[in-house]
């Protein structure tokens, strides 16, 4: 295969470059073969081509020291660099870089735990730890904390937090509970913020801001630094842990759950995240398509109603936990209980009437922050499992959760695709995530899925919606819709992208943030 260039940039200049980042990593952390090496660095689940995000080279340095050097030898050729860290950022582009030709810059070698305090409930990690690094670290050491991790918890604590990205525990909201970092910039500096950067810092994993502009959320969802370590609070075991779920009949009980949901979210009587999961995608867990409809576009009614028989779950499926003493959780469950019996068909489901059931059983799982990887179930759906996720925020309302879903919906069984999706009630929103399921061995049914979710962003536009993160393909469409004002937005991102990285080296692209040489012809 030829390789894939950076725009204007030489092969004379690429190999020039490796050459010398060779001298500082060693061969053997450079990887350039591309069926050998460079094959787990492609998103497997893009809707376009393969080539479209190809990268001619990996890197993984093993220490600060070494990045700063890579970023030197690459600013002196101008050519980019795309940072991951444990590299999982499947359904949003994996390791894959925004463009062909950029080198990944792998932070997988730098994976050391370096800090875990029981008593105050933190963790200070390097960007390598996976959610199943610091989960066994806990368990082999009997810490009494426990994590908050991804579905799939593959992925890690930076590379995660990094993307916005949530939990099912009440620790659920990661960006919101990172706290400190250290960050590496386009220029070599290293900067730490937050209480780390006091002299003698003995509260960097306890207080989040410092004195002056709380700088850490510009490193995330952006392209201003590569960061090479992070705070995250850690939640202390307690006392009792009470999972249920909910099984709903009706498609509008949506609306309900959702109305009837934030009240009890709001004064903290369910701790951690609700989820209303559509009935395919807890179906996923257990059996294929294929067993219940083998026809073309989207499953019928008919159908669906069987297979929710079947597997004793409902059109919508609610998930949530209550976590403390005894008497605690007795007391919320009653109210929880009040609160949702009014529901016609409503049916509380727990531990005893779920045996076996691996979609109750992940979820418990997910809920108490005991990683696994069981939502990839998913991908056996349909054959062929491609998938990429769009995932508007919703108001945590029940007229604007139908409203939304129904909008998807629509579109999906338009374009021929399964709606498959869940609600999720953070603080005061809903992140709702549409699973875009398509055979990714079918060119046809990849670009029916670009289409379709191209005119999803637009849609969601028009009625007031952005997404919360996105696909490497469609990242400029919705950095423009975050247009409010002349872009001011963006101007405002792209002023500090000008400034912290005047070559343009670090991740361009990343979420619709060019460096002025990129910008405008993406
Ligand atoms: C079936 C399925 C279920 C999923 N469920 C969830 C879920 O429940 N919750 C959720 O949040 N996500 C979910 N995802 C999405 C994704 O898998 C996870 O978010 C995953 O944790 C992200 O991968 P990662 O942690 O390896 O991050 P990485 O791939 O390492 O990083 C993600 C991005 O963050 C940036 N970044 C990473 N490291 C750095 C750094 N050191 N400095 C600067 N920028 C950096 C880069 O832009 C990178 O592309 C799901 C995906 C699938 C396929």
């Amino acid at each position: 295969m030829t390789k894939p260039l950076p725009q204007g940039i030489t092969l004379g200049q690429l190999n020039a470059a490796i050459a010398e980042i060779e001298k500082v990593v060693g061969k053997d952390y450079v990887y350039l073969d591309d069926i050998k090496e460079l094959r787990s660095y492609r998103d497997p689940y893009n809707t376009t081509n393969d080539a479209d995000f190809a990268p001619s080279a990996a890197v993984a340095p093993q220490n600060v020291e070494q990045i700063q050097k890579i970023l030197a030898i690459v600013n002196n050729y101008k050519i980019p660099v795309w940072t991951i860290s444990t590299g999982k950022n499947f359904a949003y582009g994996g390791p894959a870089p925004r463009k062909p030709g950029y080198i990944v810059l792998d932070l997988k070698l730098m994976n050391k735990i370096l800090e875990v305090n029981e008593k105050h409930g933190y963790a200070i990690v390097e960007p390598g730890v996976s959610y199943y690094d610091l989960y066994n670290y806990l368990q082999d050491k009997g810490i009494k904390l426990w994590i908050d991790c991804a579905a799939p918890a593959w992925g890690g604590i930076v590379g995660n937090t990094s993307e916005h990205g949530a939990g099912y525990t009440p620790y659920g909201d990661h960006l919101l509970m990172q706290c400190g970092m250290q960050v590496v910039l386009a220029d070599g500096t290293i900067v730490e913020t937050g209480m780390d950067t006091t002299a003698n810092s003995k509260t960097g994993g306890l207080y989040k801001y410092g004195q002056g502009a709380a700088i850490d959320g510009l490193f995330t969802q952006s392209n201003f630094g590569v960061i090479t370590r992070m705070g995250i609070w850690l939640m202390p075991e307690p006392p009792g842990y009470t999972p249920f779920m909910i099984t709903l009949e009706n498609e509008q009980d949506l609306e309900t759950v959702t109305d009837l949901s934030l009240p009890l979210r709001l004064n903290q009587v369910i701790h951690n995240a609700p989820m209303t999961v559509d009935l395919l995608w807890e179906s996923a867990m257990s059996v294929s398509r294929s067993q219940y409809y083998t026809g073309k576009g989207p499953m019928p009614d008919s159908h669906r109603k069987k297979m929710a028989k079947d597997l004793d779950l409902g059109i919508w499926n609610y998930y949530a936990a209550v976590y403390g003493p005894e008497p605690m959780m007795k007391n919320n469950m009653e109210l929880i209980r009040d609160t949702f019996s009014g529901i016609h068909g409503a049916k509380f489901h727990f531990d005893d009437t779920r045996k076996g059931d691996p979609g109750w059983d992940y979820r418990v799982k997910l809920m108490k922050g005991i990683p696994n990887m069981t939502e990839f179930s998913l991908l056996n759906w349909i054959g062929g499992g491609g998938h990429i996720n769009f995932s508007p925020i919703s108001a945590a309302d029940g007229k604007a959760s139908m409203k939304q879903y129904e909008m998807i919906r629509k579109r999906a069984h338009e374009y021929g695709f399964d709606y498959i999706g869940e609600f999720l009630i953070g603080w005061r929103d809903q992140h709702h995530i549409f699973m875009l399921m398509f055979d990714r061995m079918s060119a046809e049914e990849k670009k029916r899925a670009h289409d379709l979710f191209a005119v999803l962003v637009d849609d969601a536009a028009a009625l007031g919606y952005g997404e919360y993160r996105t696909h490497l393909s469609f990242m400029d469409q919705i950095a423009g819709t975050y247009s409010w004002n002349d872009n001011a937005l963006w101007d405002t991102h792209h002023a500090l992208k000008d400034e912290l990285d005047p070559n343009g080296i670090l991740s361009p692209g990343k979420m619709g943030i060019w460096p002025k040489n990129l910008r405008g012809n993406s």
